[in-house]
């Protein structure tokens, strides 16, 4: 029950092979994948090769072998090498939460052979044009009929998206009645109803697709609602408090590339007769930015640690995620500055990163909304 510092063996091993992985398949290539935007199916496949397309799935599905400590740390290792890249095992992951805690035993039968096995991605959809930080607040309808649900509404900004085989999907049963009418279901993204609409052009992430969803008269049999009818809601915050360590740690991983780079060149870059990493104001935005690391590092691990442990707490879930955005914000940025004018300049990877670590502030949570929860849960 102790909590520890270091990887165990398997971990340790784990975090070699894929930062190879990374080194070697994901850094040659990020810089065109950002200028085409053209989705990286080739490294999507080659993370599935590896076992990382689902790594939260249960263990019969070769998932969780490494918990959630192991889950992180390989999201920081990926993140190192491109966001957009990355984001794509990521979203399965967070598709699949509602899943692991809401399905029963033949619902994960029919949810993860298609993504664990057949390396299929899939996608969360619950924001909607109206409704993002106010999940409460959604549109999308499931009207029972029969054995049924009818689904209809429009989800946007959902990663993965057209490029799905499977969505989970969040809609209420009567919006006047707010959290308490919603369900999550999964959808076959081939069902009768289910189309896609535009593919969101983005700041950063830029290779990643996000996508619109629209559901009209979508059919959808009650084996595959979520939990008891109105566990939606529910399900959809245990879903973001499991997966925003993922996000804390991926947060970590975009920080310690931009660091560690921006820490060589200023070793290498010469001004005044001397080598800049050699002037105090250098050497301080470096001292912050490995603080900053360093303690969202500590952070993501002791949520993850507690996941691990059974003892789920939203509060630090939201503080790994809330701090070690800000703080990938604030690195990339000092980043940027230690290059000076080639930082600015897409010939060297820190203005991507800087771009990439904006939407860590925003989804699966803005930063506001992370401070709500810490908030309330210090104020209780
Ligand atoms: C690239 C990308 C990928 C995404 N992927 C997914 C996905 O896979 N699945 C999915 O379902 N969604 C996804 N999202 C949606 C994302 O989670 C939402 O954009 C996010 O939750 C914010 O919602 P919003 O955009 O509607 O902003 P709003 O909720 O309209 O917020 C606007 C501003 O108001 C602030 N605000 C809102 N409410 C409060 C409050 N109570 N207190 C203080 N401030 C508040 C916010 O912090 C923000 O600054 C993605 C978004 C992007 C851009």
């Amino acid at each position: 029950m102790a909590f520890g510092f270091t990887y165990n063996e398997d971990q340790i091993a784990l975090q070699k092979t894929v930062r190879k992985f990374v080194e070697n398949e994901i850094v040659p290539v990020r810089a065109s994948y950002d200028e085409s935007e053209e989705f990286p199916w080739p490294e999507v496949k080659k993370m599935f090769e590896l076992g990382l397309n689902c790594m939260n799935a249960p263990e019969k599905f070769n998932g969780m072998v490494f918990g959630n400590v192991g889950l992180c740390m390989v999201v920081e290792e990926l993140c190192r090498g491109c966001l957009g890249i990355a984001i794509s095992p990521i979203a399965n992951m967070l598709a699949s939460e509602p899943v692991l805690y809401g399905g029963t035993e033949e619902q994960w039968d029919y949810w993860y052979p298609s993504i664990c096995e057949e390396g299929k991605l899939a996608a969360y959809a619950v924001t909607e044009p109206g409704a993002g930080s106010d999940v409460a607040g959604l549109s999308t309808t499931c009207k029972k009929d029969g054995d049924y649900y009818i689904l209809n509404g429009t989800k946007i900004f959902i990663t993965n998206g057209k490029h799905a085989d499977k969505l989970t999907v969040l809609a209420t049963h009567d919006k006047s009645k707010g959290n308490r009418a919603q369900s999550f279901f999964m959808v076959d993204t081939k069902t009768e109803g289910v189309s896609f609409g535009k593919s969101e052009h983005k700041m950063g992430m830029r290779c990643s697709e996000t996508s619109e969803v629209i559901l009209d008269n979508v059919k959808v049999h009650k084996k595959y609602r979520l939990g008891e009818e109105g566990d939606g809601f529910k399900l959809a915050m245990k879903a973001f408090n499991s997966s925003r360590p993922f996000i804390a740690s991926a947060s970590t991983g975009v920080a310690s590339a931009a660091f560690e780079f921006a820490r060589d060149y200023a070793k290498e870059r010469k001004a005044f007769g001397k080598s800049i990493a050699d002037f105090q104001a250098i050497q301080f935005m470096l001292a912050d930015m490995a603080m900053d690391i360093e303690a969202s590092k500590l952070l993501w691990q002791k949520a993850a640690w507690l996941l691990d442990e059974k003892l789920m707490a939203a509060d630090l879930s939201a503080m790994s995620k809330c701090f070690a955005a800000d703080a990938a914000n604030r690195v990339v940025t000092n980043a940027v500055q230690i290059l000076g004018g080639y930082g600015f300049c897409r010939e060297y990877p820190v203005e991507k990163m800087m771009r990439d670590a904006k939407i860590l502030q925003i989804f699966e949570g803005t930063a506001q909304i992370q401070r709500v929860i810490i908030g309330k849960s210090v104020l209780a």
